[in-house]
């Protein structure tokens, strides 16, 4: 039913330091548990503050040949990473399912996006060409893209391969030397990722793994030869690693929660709306950042509603829906529904206590898709993040209050509109405060070369952490202006000064 093999053996995860890997076997361990069995699948070392300096080490001193390198040689490692991961992308799926809960389509679908971002990476020499231009008579500007040096990754336990992947080619295609710090619950893809890294050819040290906790984040991001943090993860986190980095003047890109809303009117497609609703909120079992967790109804909708409720009730656990990542994670999302109630909303579909009907995973973390309908906009479930298959129905008489109520929310990672009229999905496009918007869309997901990122609490930082943006990100612009006597006086130079030249 799930399509996923269950009997792999048990990954002990590295860290990697200047290209080799170590065991670290004296290190405190986190065991890796797969949210479908519930089963120990690995384990991986806790590091501290001494791991993260062997590494950031070797890696300041094997970044300047690697920034050296002509722009297409770094490209070709990359073009070799790439296909690289395309021969291995039953491999990558299979652990990103199995670590992470997701099915195999939602795992497949992540490593697609993140072989979109090698793309883009890819395409830098010619995407660059027009840096440079004639400005006045004899003037020449010039942009010289640079590397920033030794530059970190902090990654959520939701995408173990997308998020780190976001990052990974960005970075190294301009220049830098690059630390993953993958989340300790989903350690194991990155592992293959580095070999597979390591394998297209990139030079020892260039590329990294620090295994750990919150310990190791801190020390990567104090440490005084790292320059830039790229964070992917909660509210709460990224706003720690941005205070923490920024007053050390580093360059710190902190992507955080959300709670993203889909605004449905009368008049919308109610078949498509359906199902992209329904998809928003339960795809990754309602475990990422682009989940719709709140529907917006504007009017009588109660047909649309009803679309959706039949949709989801007929979802089956483990084929259309993946796990949550762990039991606290679990019970939680639980005393969110409960909660909920208790503060007047109305279950109107309860996934509670629901399981796949699979002997393998009865052990595993598992819900059902869930509603709660008649919600006020002040109550928990309309304004906390409860990363779970939970869709929160608020009802609103009009447009602008509809938009007015997801505004409201101290998050600005995403909303949607679904219509049939163009004079609504303007009017939500031009009001909406969410950075990334979609329209009959439930995932707005931007995709490449159009950027990726939230505003609000959702985003601590400018910029966003993909696309140009990205690039921008993990690295400067030098801006040199030239100009030469011979071409002010638009002259071709005389023998006198050929002689001179060369002596
Ligand atoms: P998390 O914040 O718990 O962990 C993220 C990373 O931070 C991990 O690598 C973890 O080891 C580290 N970390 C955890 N606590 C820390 C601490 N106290 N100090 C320093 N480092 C710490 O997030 P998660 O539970 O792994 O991921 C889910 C969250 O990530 C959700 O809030 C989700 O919305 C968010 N997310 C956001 C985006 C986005 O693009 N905005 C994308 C994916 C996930």
């Amino acid at each position: 039913m799930t399509g996923l093999n269950f009997s792999h053996s048990l990954v002990l995860c590295r860290n990697l330091s200047g290209g080799e890997w170590f065991d670290d076997s004296h290190l405190p361990k986190s065991e890796v548990v797969s949210p479908y069995t519930g089963k120990v699948i690995g384990s991986v070392p806790l590091s501290t503050p001494f791991e993260v300096d062997r590494t950031v080490s070797a890696a300041a001193q094997a970044w300047p040949a690697w920034a050296q390198m002509p722009l297409r040689n770094r490209v070709e490692i990359l073009v070799r990473f790439r296909q690289l991961m395309i021969e291995n992308l039953l491999r990558l799926t299979e652990s990103v399912a199995f670590e992470s809960g997701k099915t195999k389509v939602e795992a497949e679908a992540g490593l697609q996006k993140g072989l979109e971002i090698v793309d883009f990476a890819i395409s830098l020499p010619n995407l660059e060409i027009l840096l440079a231009a004639d400005v006045s008579q004899g003037v020449h500007c010039q942009f010289r893209r640079e590397a920033l040096g030794v530059v970190v990754g902090i990654t959520p336990f939701n995408f173990p391969a997308m998020v780190p992947l976001w990052m990974i080619p960005l970075a190294l295609v301009v220049g830098n030397a690059f630390i993953l710090k993958p989340s300790e619950k989903v350690p194991l893809t990155s592992q293959i990722i580095a070999e597979l890294l390591m394998k297209a050819g990139l030079p020892k040290g260039i590329f990294s793994i620090v295994n750990g906790g919150a310990s190791a984040v801190n020390a990567l991001v104090q440490h005084p030869d790292v320059k830039a943090v790229g964070f992917v993860g909660s509210t709460s986190v990224a706003s720690h690693i941005y205070k923490t980095g920024t007053v050390l003047h580093k360059r710190v890109l902190a992507l955080g929660g959300a709670k993203n809303h889909i605004i449905v009117t009368p008049d919308c497609d109610v078949a498509h709306t359906a199902k992209g609703v329904l998809s928003s909120f339960t795809g990754c079992a309602g475990q990422r950042c682009m989940a719709a967790s709140v529907l917006v109804a504007v009017g009588n909708v109660d047909h649309v509603i009803a679309k959706i409720h039949e949709l989801a009730s007929a979802q089956c656990l483990g084929r259309d829906m993946g796990a949550i990542i762990d039991r606290a994670a679990l019970s939680r999302i639980e005393s969110a529904i409960a909660q909920a109630e208790a503060q007047g909303a109305k279950i109107i579909l309860d996934g509670r206590g629901r399981q796949p009907q699979l002997d393998q995973c009865q052990s595993g973390n598992w819900i059902g898709a869930t509603i709660l309908d008649h919600a006020s906009p002040t109550m928990e479930c309309a304004q906390m993040e409860i990363f779970g298959p939970v869709l929160t129905i608020i009802r609103a008489e009009t447009l602008e209050s509809a938009v007015q109520i997801s505004n409201q929310s101290p998050y600005g990672n995403a909303a949607s509109v679904f219509t049939t009229r163009g004079d609504v999905a303007q009017y939500v496009t031009q009001h909406s405060n969410a950075g990334m918007l979609g329209v009959n869309i439930g995932v707005p997901v931007p995709r490449e070369p159009f950027s990726f990122g939230g505003t609000k609490q959702s985003r601590f930082g400018h910029g966003d952490i993909t696309g140009r943006s990205g690039l921008d990100f993990w690295s400067d612009l030098k801006k040199i202006t030239t100009t030469w006597p011979t071409l002010q006086a638009n002259q071709a130079p005389t023998a006198g000064q050929f002689l001179l030249h060369t002596t």
